[in-house]
């Protein structure tokens, strides 16, 4: 295993999230490194089975200051974005539909383009959601929920219902994922649509729409980029 040798290499970086979530954790000291070509066998053996293990494992090398089972989706989405830039290329090609003329066109987009979109200031979790009958506490999905959600899922029908119930926090009383997993199965669709809103709500992170300007009919236009930790290499 790779040492986080060479210190010198790690440059500050701003997560998205501010690093609000993390506990105790002074955003000032995040620091990233480009990937090395020992980094890239974990990308080119990436697949559904091994994503959330493989991210682990590669953040955990190029990343100082946070554990990479903490990391929100959002700032998970914005390192492996910085990583496509700064280790291979901004430019990325995507196949689409332009909005303009609907032929099919084959582009370069600029993910140097990408706007992102950080998590307010004033976040605070848990946050109190109330539901049709009492109220829930919940906090943001990381990539640890994802790897968790993952080894669950293969030992049982569906991680479904378990991604979110990583999202459940009872504090004290704190009560085992099977009671979280009995209370999630029969709550009222509109209840868990709630559930399921709060992560929508205060997702951050890279919007991942980037403008191009369309080779067939010259207009310009925005699209929702593709982007796949698996097409890095
Ligand atoms: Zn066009």
């Amino acid at each position: 295993m790779e040492e986080k040798v060479n210190k010198e290499r790690f440059i500050p970086i701003d997560l998205p999230s501010g690093c609000i979530t993390y506990d105790g954790i002074d955003p000032k000291s995040i620091k990233i490194r480009p990937l090395t070509a020992g980094d890239e066998v974990l990308l080119a053996e990436i697949n559904a089975s091994n994503m959330s293990r493989n991210l682990l494992t590669l953040i955990d090398r190029i990343l100082i200051g946070v554990k990479p089972e903490l990391l929100t989706k959002g700032d998970t989405t914005y390192i492996m974005l910085w990583e496509m830039i700064n280790s291979y290329t901004n430019m990325y090609p995507v196949d689409a539909v332009c909005e303009s003329c609907f032929r099919r066109i084959s582009i370069q987009v600029d993910l140097g383009t990408i706007d992102s979109i950080p998590l307010a200031k004033d976040f605070i979790q848990p946050r109190e959601v109330k539901l049709s009958e009492g109220s829930v506490n919940l906090r943001l999905l990381t990539l640890g929920d994802e790897d968790a959600t993952y080894i669950y899922s293969k030992e049982n029908e569906s991680g479904y219902l378990y991604t979110y119930a990583c999202s459940i926090v009872d504090g004290e009383a704190a009560s085992p994922m099977r009671l979280k997993l009995i209370r999630l199965a029969n709550m009222s669709t509109q209840d868990f649509a709630k559930i399921k809103d709060f992560q929508i709500e205060h997702a951050h992170g890279p919007d991942m729409v980037a403008p191009y300007v369309c080779p067939k009919c010259k207009e310009e236009g925005k699209l929702v980029v593709p982007f796949r930790f698996d097409k890095f290499v």
